[in-house]
């Protein structure tokens, strides 16, 4: 079991598969300086596998593959299979590019839930924002999945300025599709140029859906970071994700693993131990995990303010979101 010293038990492990990607969402990567790891710094597939394993005996039972763009990586078929053999309820995040060629792997592997990222439902704009000219691909790998009667989730990365426009569009695409929107608060994290300005609370949100909608509260699960919604008469959901305005860490149950193997307790933790040395080493990587979660913070890795528009970036030490895994 990993516990905190908050009694938080941590049971879900995210683990970054690589570190690169296919778009260039602005607010997830720095601008300048992209360079990514080198092959021999990423974890291997027996790796992944090995260290996943070893989480898994200590209560792990939920992990979800995401990076960079787990899809790119091109052993990532195996990556998937093999974990489908352990005990777990496994899943990904992906931008959505590259699903077509992996529909029969998930199939294969048991996978019935995955979230897809997709920040505007307008082809231009998904141009500026990926700088990729995708949006029509996108589009029609979430409703492949969805003929193939797997549960998508679509990440929105709400912002003022940006897309705030379209929070009704993204609510709208839920009348006939089963689809579970969710709008995520926009974060700071290394080179993403975040200020207070650009984030769209969840108070917006709502007094934004409830001009056109009517909808009610649906029942959240323990660990679930949305608050969830269901408009009436409508095939699918929406939810907000409310890092910034209304944290809940006190639910917490994540766990990250970067893609060069070293692991966070938390998001925003400055901290982060290096599980792939000590594996390579052949040292035992259970007492080293424990340790990190037992120096856990109590909030947003300890390094923010309780009302987020005071946040000062320039005092925040983590790693850019490519490079940690969402
Ligand atoms: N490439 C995959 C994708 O885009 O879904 C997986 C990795 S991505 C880092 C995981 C999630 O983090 C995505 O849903 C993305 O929208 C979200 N994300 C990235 N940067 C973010 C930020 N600054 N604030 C909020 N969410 C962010
Ligand atoms: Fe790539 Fe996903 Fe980050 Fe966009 S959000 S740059 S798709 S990792």
């Amino acid at each position: 079991m990993i516990a905190d010293s908050y009694n938080r038990i941590h049971d879900y492990l995210r683990v970054a598969i690589t570190d690169n990607c296919n778009f260039r969402c602005s607010y997830c990567m720095p601008q300048e300086d992209i360079s990514f790891l080198p092959h021999n710094k990423l974890m291997s597939v027996d790796e992944i596998v090995a260290i996943s394993t070893t989480f898994v005996k200590m209560g792990v039972k939920k992990i979800r593959l995401t990076g960079g763009e787990p899809l790119v990586r091109t052993d990532g078929a195996e990556i998937i299979k093999r974990l489908s053999t352990l005990p777990v309820e496994l899943t990904l995040t992906s931008n959505g590019f590259l699903i077509d060629r992996f529909i029969d792997v998930f199939a294969d592997s048991d996978i019935r839930s995955i979230n897809i990222s997709l920040d505007t439902l307008q082809p231009e704009k998904f141009l500026k924002l990926t700088r990729r000219d995708a949006f029509n691909k996108v589009w029609n790998n979430i409703l492949l999945l969805l003929n193939k009667g797997i549960y998508v989730k679509l990440n929105v990365v709400a912002m003022k300025g940006i897309n705030d426009d379209e929070i009704n569009d993204f609510v709208s695409i839920t009348k006939d599709l089963p689809l579970h929107v969710r709008f995520i608060e926009f974060m700071p994290f290394d080179g993403n140029y975040w200020n207070k300005d650009k984030v769209l609370p969840a108070s917006d949100i709502l007094q934004n859906v409830e001009e056109s909608f009517s909808f009610i509260k649906i029942k959240d699960e323990i660990n679930d970071t949305a608050k969830k919604f269901k408009p009436l008469n409508h095939e699918g959901t929406f939810a907000i994700i409310t890092t910034m305005s209304q944290p809940f860490c006190n639910t917490c149950n994540r766990i990250r693993l970067t893609a060069d193997g070293k692991v966070k307790n938390c998001l925003f933790s400055s901290g982060e131990v290096d599980l792939l040395k000590a594996f390579r080493n052949g040292d035992d990587i259970t007492g080293m995990i424990q340790m990190h979660f037992a120096e856990k913070h109590k909030e947003r890795g300890g390094q923010f303010p309780s009302n987020y528009e005071y946040t000062d970036t320039a005092r925040i030490n983590n790693r850019s979101m490519i490079k940690i895994g969402g």
